[in-house]
């Protein structure tokens, strides 16, 4: 029985893309429209970093005006601060624990 811990690559897939986009808009305030924000990492009239999903299934963020691109650890090391990836991983993967565990976005 393999179920507990998420891997990172199961959590940057297109799998947990809600997950995602509720821990950045939670923690970060990056609210999404139409795959669309304003890029954190600058100020900006019009947002220019949009959302997408790669050819290996994985959530990336790209932004027009600054050139970032990440998949959900990249993003999160940027805003966060953090010295290395498996702090992000950990955070995030308690992040999507906790909402499977109170029943949210709950799967069979
Ligand atoms: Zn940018």
């Amino acid at each position: 029985m393999q179920n507990q811990g998420l891997t990172k690559n199961q959590l940057k897939a297109s799998t947990f893309l809600n997950e995602q986009l509720q821990y950045l808009e939670t923690k970060h305030r990056l609210r999404f429209e139409k795959r669309r924000t304003s890029c954190p990492f600058h100020s900006e009239a019009n947002p220019s970093m949009s959302q997408y999903i790669d050819k290996d299934g994985v959530v990336r963020f790209h932004c027009f005006g600054c050139g970032i691109n990440e998949d959900i650890f990249g993003i999160m090391g940027r805003l966060e601060k953090h010295a290395s990836f498996n702090v992000c991983f950990s955070t995030f993967r308690r992040f999507v624990e906790e909402k499977r565990k109170w029943g949210t976005n709950a799967k069979p």
